[in-house]
């Protein structure tokens, strides 16, 4: 550990978070150099839905490179390149009625979102993107300019611009319709709110405290997005691949965005690889026009191909993913419940938020849970949710196991912030 305060940046913060040396993982379990296993509820911040080494993914993996293909190829056609987007196309998009291209962008999320806007922009000629209170899209300035956490916005250091912030669902209470104020601030010649490009949504904000948007607001953003002449974008890189029970968080409101940027769980394995799903007519890049050394890594894409395999040819997968949700929602609402405090949980499919409602109890929870032998991080403006992404391969004992311990940890916070 001595190496950490020696030579690395003090930015580093998971490692600050969960102090330990963690030197191998199998599904939601990783095992420190001194021996503790710890439930992994981080699952790479959304990046392994389907667990750590997924052995019948690392099959492919190790298949692909004993053969000696190409593992690097710049945009270069490959064969995993080429079955990657047949296989895509034909199992994800088509069975779902959707048509898009793909557009391979640099390996980072941010990278994609940038993709994204860039391509609104380029396609409408207009500047302004629309996103929404404690949305979060990556590091990059365009990516972070549509992003609302302070802290973060400061420390890009320069003016981020081009982008108008409108609230999110539920973001003014209960008995506000944000969807209707967004469509009257874009049809008012007055509003002082320019002409969007692209209106650019979660559809459950991951970063920003797990803030659950509903079925007839996306569906009412999105119909705002189509009658101000601006591109729909849905950002599923975290809540995506499944992570919501249907492979795009967007299909239970029978959403049709105009681009959709996927990366995390997308190769399945942890190896990074994002793109841009593009309605066709709305392809309006030039060749070469937005390019990257690291695009559509081939080894990732051989391992995004296993996990569609694998996963999505039917709805098995997805129903399980519904059914262990169901089993977190309960047993978190009885938590919260219980311990009173007026805690909330919010979430959808195998994504779930504890809202601690302080910032102190979130972080005495998350800390005694990692004592225990959990790893949960923590969400929202101030971090004050706990956030439970776990793996959507876990087996009921595991789940069952992290949410005792992440109980436990609760109880203990809770004595002790208490008594103080
Ligand atoms: C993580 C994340 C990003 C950024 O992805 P990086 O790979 O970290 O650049 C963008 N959007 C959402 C919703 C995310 O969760």
């Amino acid at each position: 550990m001595q190496a950490l305060d020696a030579l690395e940046s003090n930015v580093r913060s998971y490692s600050r978070s969960f102090p330990a040396v963690f030197s191998r993982a199998r599904g939601s379990t990783m095992l420190t150099e001194d021996g503790r296993n710890v439930v992994d509820f981080l699952s790479g911040a959304g990046a392994l839905n389907y667990g750590h080494n997924n052995h019948r993914i690392k099959a492919a993996i190790a298949d692909y490179l004993a053969s000696d293909a190409v593992v690097h190829g710049l945009d270069m056609a490959t064969p995993a390149k080429l079955d990657f987007m047949e296989l895509f196309n034909s199992v994800i998009l088509a069975r779902r009625n959707l048509e898009y291209c793909f557009q391979f962008t640099g390996p980072t999320g941010a990278n994609a979102i940038e993709a994204a806007i860039k391509l609104a922009r380029k396609v409408t000629g207009r500047q302004n993107i629309i996103s929404f209170t404690n949305g979060y899209h990556g590091m990059s300035l365009g990516a972070m300019a549509a992003s609302g956490n302070r802290a973060y916005r400061t420390a890009s250091g320069v003016a981020l611009s081009g982008v108008t912030f409108m609230p999110y669902d539920g973001y003014l209470g209960p008995d506000v319709d944000t969807a209707d104020y967004l469509q009257k601030v874009l049809a008012d010649e007055s509003s002082g709110v320019d002409c969007p490009a692209a209106i650019l949504v979660e559809t459950v904000q991951g970063e920003g405290g797990i803030n659950v948007a509903g079925r007839e607001w996306l569906q009412a953003v999105q119909a705002v997005a189509k009658s101000a002449g601006a591109l729909f974008i849905v950002d599923d890189v975290q809540m995506g691949c499944g992570r919501t029970g249907n492979f795009f968080s967007f299909e239970f409101a029978d959403l049709s965005p105009d681009l959709v940027v996927l990366s995390k769980s997308l190769s399945g394995y942890g190896l990074p690889l994002s793109m841009v799903l593009i309605k066709k007519e709305f392809d309006a890049w030039q060749p070469g026009e937005h390019t990257g050394t690291f695009r559509g890594n081939n080894l990732a894409l051989v391992a995004a191909m296993a996990a569609i395999d694998l996963y999505w040819r039917d709805e098995t997968f997805g129903k399980e993913v519904l059914r262990l949700g169901e089993v977190m929602r309960h047993r978190l609402e009885t938590i919260a419940v219980k311990y009173g405090n007026s805690f909330a949980v919010r979430g959808r499919g195998m994504a779930f938020g504890f809202d601690c409602q302080t910032p102190e109890t979130a972080a005495a929870t998350a800390r005694g849970a990692f004592e225990r032998g959990l790893m949960v991080e923590r969400c929202g403006p101030v971090d004050q949710v706990v956030k439970f992404l776990p793996a959507l391969t876990i087996d009921c004992e595991t789940l069952d196991h992290g949410l005792e311990i992440f109980e436990q940890a609760l109880n203990q916070a809770l004595k002790r912030t208490r008594s103080s």
